[in-house]
């Protein structure tokens, strides 16, 4: 079998199959190009996370030598290591299988070129021997033939006149035909010699030269791929020793032994006299525990929050109950009242309430109804916690705590939904099933997905038994687009850049927080802390979030527009105006919201008046949640790397940064003085390192004018040195509660 055998009336066949291997050449040649590229990216991130860890490595202050410390250098070695092989490998590459891969496509592309000339050649000399030759011989013969016919009769014509001339003629033409006739046969003879000589030798020849090239260039080819697998391998020796370097250098660690060199050094350092023995043991044991108590903490934390949310149900079906035993009594006997009128409405919701309203129009419980309307009445796309077709990778992301859910299109099935939920550690994905009209997990059925998530997020109902899984936060959708932000007038300046008025494309007027375009990527980090922070929340004495642009620079914070601007500003500007009533109530604004923060267990650390904004109906929201900041002007005092509010800080947090709701409270307590001195700056006259004395030494700040006895009593309490006898946000609260009544 071969080309020149079997292949003889394929030419067609031949040339397209060249073809076909050409183009199949030229793709393996773009991937193998695209390969070197990726792996020299590849490798050059390798070593550029390799450097980062350098840099971070030249602030540490630790002098002892840690085994940790060993694994770990050794680690980024060995990742620098990979990063070298790597880049070398797709140098390799490049100048190896792809450089030669190049030179053979050439190659082929002459081999086709020189088949094709060679073969036109001789199918054209062939044809010219067996057709076009021999087509004028024949036509010369016929001719021939012809001019003897005539010559004869010629001949016979003239026999009486002339017969010597015409036998002269006759002669001449029968001997012109003879001699043509045998070149023709001559001829004949030829081609057909020709004709064989083409089809026995000449065409497979140059056929099986051709397939002994084509032969030769895959087994070319096959020798660059196997040179291309060996190169881009993975498991060559030295990654394999990469990698078991690695994970020997890992084994290396020694929880154990971790510690002996730091005790040696400090037993050194400071010569302890006893309690050595003492030492490592129950630093491990130590260590361990409290571990094992934060994870406790931790699961308690959780528990309480279910309990949270379970009493804040319970609360609502009890005062919804309550009322709907109210209107019973009051309606008992009476005609009932008129039927919704559905006619200009089709959203029985919105009549629904407008139907109350009338009914009802100065009732308390109207706010309330409004809560009770449920959600689950919207459309899909309209609930919060649905973040429409994003990918599952960018879910998982935005998941964090226990009971973290959103609800997703699918990215490969269009038209199915996912629920995705962060429990336990993990993050879970459930189909929601769609059958005979309804929307289900295992259990309960309904017509609608937003009728499904409230029906479990509500009465906590497992998603799957076998998962165990249940909502508790459904997760909202911060991302906005730029363009869905027309920016205004300037509000004030922040920290990390300036602080307008905006509008958002419903009209909703909003406050925007923009980050300056050059600050380093930690700075812009850390400015969006605030919104990560702020997201969880949801109370009217906490600046609410309305979400964040960070598709491109500059990164926004989008928030709610609080008109009044900050508290410092207002209290020192309205002076004249403010009454001790509206005072008392804005510390009771203050104490609510930081009773909310400390239910969340949120520390603000950074509490007061110039964080404080004035909303509408002098309402005081508790705002910037950024702490830690680069701000100097007196009142961050920059000792250590943090910026810290001296004059607002309560001493152990000072003296040893146990930051804690007390700590909050102390801080509350200089807010209090703030509000009543209508905007004087704390320790009037005092620098922050002379405040900070007096304080250790017992002294406190005296009674602002303005300020009632009972205020001035809480505020003292606040600032009890031991942060146990301060009194909780709660109780501030009620007392303030009960001051503002009077
Ligand atoms: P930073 O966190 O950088 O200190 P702030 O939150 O203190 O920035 O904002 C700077 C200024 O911008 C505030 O003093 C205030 O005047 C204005 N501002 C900030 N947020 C709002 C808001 N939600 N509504 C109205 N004004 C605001
Ligand atoms: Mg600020």
């Amino acid at each position: 079998m071969g080309f020149g055998q079997d292949l003889r009336n394929s030419h067609e066949g031949l040339v397209k199959l060249q073809d076909w291997e050409l183009k199949l050449l030229e793709t393996v040649k773009r991937f193998m190009t695209l390969r070197v590229k990726s792996d020299k990216e590849y490798a050059s991130l390798l070593l550029n996370i390799s450097q980062q860890v350098d840099k971070h490595d030249n602030s540490s202050q630790i002098h002892y030598i840690s085994t940790v410390s060993k694994s770990w250098t050794h680690m980024v070695q060995q990742t620098e290591q990979l990063s070298k092989i790597m880049k070398c490998h797709a140098e390799e590459l490049n100048s190896g299988p792809l450089h030669r891969l190049t030179m053979m496509i050439k190659d082929k592309q002459q081999v086709k070129k020189s088949y094709q000339s060679l073969h036109q050649q001789i199918e054209s000399e062939m044809h010219k021997v067996t057709k076009s030759d021999l087509e004028k011989l024949k036509c010369t013969y016929r001719q021939l033939t012809k001019d003897a016919v005539l010559a004869r009769d010629k001949y016979k014509e003239a026999v009486v006149k002339e017969t010597e001339k015409a036998r002269e003629r006759y002669d001449k033409a029968t001997m012109k035909l003879h001699n043509l006739h045998n070149q023709y046969v001559l001829a004949v003879k030829s081609a057909r010699l020709h004709q064989e000589h083409y089809h026995e030798t000449a065409l497979p020849l140059l056929l099986d030269s051709l397939q002994k090239m084509q032969e030769e260039m895959i087994s070319a080819l096959k020798g660059i791929l196997e040179e291309y697998s060996e190169i881009t391998s993975l498991l060559t020796d030295e990654i394999v020793k990469v990698h078991k370097e690695i994970h020997t250098s890992i084994d290396q660690i020694d929880p154990l032994s971790e510690y002996d060199n730091f005790i040696e050094k400090k037993i050194f350092k400071k010569r302890l006299k006893g309690s050595v023995h003492c030492g490592l043991n129950c630093m491990i044991s130590l260590y361990f525990s409290v571990v094992l108590l934060l994870s406790q903490k931790q699961s308690l934390e959780e528990l309480r929050q279910t309990v949270q949310l379970l009493r804040c149900s319970e609360a609502k079906l009890m005062a919804q109950r309550e009322l709907l035993e109210q209107k019973m009594q009051e309606n008992e006997g009476k005609e009932p009242p008129p039927v919704v009128n559905y006619e200009e409405d089709a959203r029985s919701v919105n009549s629904m309430v407008r139907h109350f309203l009338e009914l009802h129009p100065k009732s308390h419980t109207i706010i309330f109804f409004f809560d009770v309307i449920p959600t689950s009445e919207k459309p899909l796309g309209e609930q919060e916690w649905y973040h429409g077709a994003i990918p599952r990778t960018e879910a998982q992301e935005l998941l964090k705590q226990q009971g973290d859910f959103l609800v997703r299109e699918s990215h490969g099935k269009p038209g199915e939904y996912v629920l995705s939920v962060f429990s336990d550690g993990q993050r879970r994905h459930f189909i929601i099933q769609f059958a005979e009209n309804q929307y289900r997990f295992e259990g309960t059925g309904f017509p609608t997905i937003p009728q499904l998530i409230e029906h479990h997020y509500t009465t906590k109902q497992v998603i799957t038994k076998k998962s165990g899984v249940v909502l508790l936060n459904p997760d909202k959708k911060w991302i906005l687009n730029h363009e869905d932000v027309i920016l205004g007038e300037l509000l004030g300046k922040g920290n990390f850049g300036e602080v307008f008025r905006g509008t958002l494309r419903d009209k909703t007027l909003v406050a925007v927080k923009t980050c300056k375009e050059d600050l380093p990527q930690d700075l812009k980090i850390k400015f969006l802390s605030e919104a990560r922070i702020l997201k969880q929340y949801d109370h009217p004495n906490i600046v609410k979030l309305i979400g964040v642009c960070t598709q491109r620079q500059p990164i926004y914070i989008v928030m709610e527009l609080v008109p009044g601007g900050d508290f410092l500003s207002f209290l020192r500007k309205k002076k004249e105006d403010l009454k001790t009533k509206q005072l008392v109530k804005f510390a009771l604004d203050a104490a609510a919201g930081m009773a909310y923060l400390e239910l969340k267990n949120c520390i603000h650390r950074d509490l007061a008046a110039r964080n404080c904004l004035v909303g509408e109906n002098n309402v005081l929201k508790i705002s910037d949640f950024g702490m830690s900041r680069q701000e100097d002007n007196g009142i961050y005092s920059s000792s250590g790397l943090k910026q810290i509010p001296i004059k607002w800080t309560a001493p152990e947090a000072l003296n040893y940064g146990r930051y804690s709701s007390e700590s909050d409270v102390w801080s509350y307590g200089i807010l209090l003085w703030e509000t009543f001195s209508l905007g004087v700056c704390p320790y009037p006259c005092m620098t922050n390192q002379q405040a900070r004395e007096q304080v250790e030494k017992g002294c406190r700040m005296s009674c602002p004018q303005k300020c009632p006895d009972e205020v001035y009593r809480i505020m003292q309490r606040c600032w009890e040195y031991k942060p146990e006898n301060r009194p909780k946000f709660v109780d501030i609260q009620k007392e303030l509660a009960s001051v503002k009544k009077k």
